[in-house]
């Protein structure tokens, strides 16, 4: 039971709650009943000695043996006694020696013309509902000095509510029965999704992240289960990432080093016939310094990005000089593949908010790219202006990306033909590099692409509120 605490806790409180409302019911149940029961009786006691008095009082004689008929008929004893208090006449079972239910202020009241009820105890523990009347003098009473005591024993009306009260006690008994079951069945519906919960969070803590938990309801526990899952979904692709990150790397380092090791070798081991022949293992080895220094570089650079230390310095900047400054830098290098670069401009393109340097090294980036996946062709570059937004679009004549690539595209490490993209001294982490620091400065990049025809990346940043209202 230790380890279903939380549905014991529940269970307690809700058999604690059940237990009030049904003693504090059957207390007023109980009330109801018993005082609707006294009511009843005297007022029939009432009813009953006023006949009792109109037929003492009747001019046609009523003789006291009929009196005591009536009172044994009627299940009652009745005195009569005058103003002294002094009983004269008696009839009925009840002990004609007990005269303590008559009382001197009653009977004042009673001759004043009053009814006096109360209930009396007698010396043997019997319980009477007394009611007392004055018997008016009439043409068959001359007497005025006389009184009418009517007792009427409670022992029925006592039966009944004792039976009353034996009903209520197994109605309310059978009620606790079923309160505990319901609690019980309820302290378990609620609280065996909560161990489940704990016994998978504990599971997924030492690492078995395929954990799953049900999700039975919509309810604050279904989400809580739902939002564990996530969590657990969330750990594993961020381990199987990360695992594939590692294996990335190495493999990507491993390559480089292993050339640099076997022509360093080469070359100090004098393995070459010719001079030309040793600086062309040089030049081997220089490239591949340079890839290794570009792999650490981006692997720096990203490790930075993912942990959010990277900073940007915002400010307005102007598009159309970043990317007429980036074409310019690019221009040896197209021109010594034979290509054709062109730069096209919307007129009075805004100035947007972001950083200078970065927003350079993007489209450096892309256009780096461009030109090393086109052979033969143009590339165009264009800058767009829409009403919210602002479109960097290049677009080359390259080799083009296959469609099943695309979703992959911006992914580390991810290249479309590895060997193809490592001569050309790819590292896979530039269009992650560009696709990150174009979501820090609050733009999207898209990519469309068709094998053999060519790609268009579109880099699209908003315009700033200003600029919006300007228009
Ligand atoms: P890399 O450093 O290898 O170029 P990127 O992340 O910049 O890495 O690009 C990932 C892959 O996308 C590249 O290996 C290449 O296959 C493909 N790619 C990128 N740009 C182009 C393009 N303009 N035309 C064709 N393929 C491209």
């Amino acid at each position: 039971m230790i380890h279903n605490r939380i549905g014991t806790k529940l269970g307690i409180w809700m058999m604690t709650l059940f237990f009030i409302v049904i003693f504090f019911l059957s207390i007023a149940i109980d009330r109801i009943f018993s005082n609707f029961h006294q009511t009843e009786m005297t007022s029939n006691v009432n009813e009953m000695t006023s006949h009792f008095v109109m037929m003492a009082a009747s001019p046609v004689n009523t003789s006291d043996h009929s009196l005591d008929a009536f009172a044994d008929f009627s299940e009652v004893s009745i005195f009569i006694i005058n103003q002294k208090g002094a009983v004269t006449a008696h009839s009925g079972e009840h002990d004609p020696t007990d005269h303590s239910f008559i009382r001197k202020k009653d009977v004042q009241s009673i001759f004043s013309g009053d009814t006096v009820n109360f209930t009396h105890k007698d010396p043997n523990g019997n319980r009477y509902i007394v009611s007392g009347m004055v018997v008016p003098a009439s043409e068959g009473n001359p007497d005025p000095d006389q009184a009418m005591y009517v007792l009427a024993s409670t022992d029925h009306m006592d039966e009944s509510i004792s039976r009353m009260r034996t009903l209520l006690l197994m109605s309310g008994i059978g009620a606790m029965l079923l309160a505990l079951g319901i609690t019980w069945i309820s302290a378990q519906i609620l609280s065996r999704p909560l161990l489940q919960m704990q016994r998978a969070t504990r599971k997924i803590a030492v690492g078995d992240l395929e954990t799953r938990l049900p999700v039975q309801s919509k309810d604050e526990i279904g989400l809580l289960a739902e939002a564990i899952n996530d969590l657990a979904k969330d750990l594993q692709r961020y381990r199987d990432t990360r695992q594939e990150f590692f294996a990335n790397i190495s493999h990507e380092l491993r390559t480089p080093i292993t050339y640099l090791e076997g022509y360093a070798k080469v070359v100090k081991e004098k393995l070459y016939t010719s001079e030309e022949e040793k600086d062309k293992y040089l030049d081997i080895i220089q490239e591949e310094a340079s890839r290794l220094q570009r792999l650490v570089n981006d692997l720096f650079e990203l490790a930075k990005m993912e942990e959010g230390k990277i900073s940007l310095s915002l400010e307005w900047i102007d598009l159309t000089d970043i990317v007429r400054s980036s074409i310019r830098k690019m221009e040896w290098k197209v021109n010594e593949k034979g290509l054709v670069m062109r730069g096209s401009y919307d007129e009075e393109i805004p100035l947007i908010v972001g950083d200078g340097l970065r927003m350079e090294q993007i489209i450096l980036n892309m256009l780096d790219n461009a030109i090393r996946y086109t052979d033969q062709g143009d590339i165009r570059v264009h800058l767009h202006k829409g009403s919210k937004h602002v479109t960097i679009t290049i677009e080359d004549t390259g080799i083009g990306i296959a469609e099943e690539e695309l979703p992959y595209l911006f992914d580390r490490f991810y290249r479309v033909e590895k060997s193809r993209s490592r001569q050309h001294g790819g590292t896979g982490l530039g269009l992650s590099i560009v696709k990150k620091l174009v979501e820090l400065q609050g733009g999207t990049i898209k990519v469309r692409s068709q094998a053999g025809v060519g790609t268009r990346f579109d880099i699209t940043f908003p315009l700033p509120e200003r600029q919006e209202k300007q228009e």
